[in-house]
């Protein structure tokens, strides 16, 4: 597999950036998505928040062809780690519901 899973045992901390340490996920904002330059992806189970171009080239299926089947339900995780990007991280965080994540994409 080309990409390392890190999962986040606190889903309520911020999310930082390994490389530049900028706060993707940052409670403190009222739009707590913020990507950097390094972030490739930004999903939920329940869909996309952020996606970087460069990283929606390489996956099987683009966003909008993802949510426009997502009645038939929606697999993030597989679809993100389909990839064929060379190399790149994910972390894993509970959302605080049973079963459910949020996944944020790193450069390696
Ligand atoms: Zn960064």
């Amino acid at each position: 597999m080309p990409f390392q899973l890190i999962t986040l045992e606190n889903y309520q901390e911020n999310v930082t950036c390994p490389h530049c340490q900028h706060a993707v996920i940052d409670w403190n904002e009222e739009q707590y998505i913020q990507p950097c330059e390094h972030t490739l992806f930004i999903a939920m189970d329940l869909g996309f928040e952020y996606i970087a171009d460069e990283f929606e080239s390489t996956m099987q299926r683009s966003v909008d062809e993802i949510h426009a089947h997502d009645d038939q339900g929606l697999n993030i995780y597989s679809e993100l780690t389909h990839s064929e990007y060379p190399n790149y991280l994910i972390y894993k965080a509970s959302l605080g519901i049973e079963g459910y994540f949020r996944y944020i994409g790193f450069t390696q």
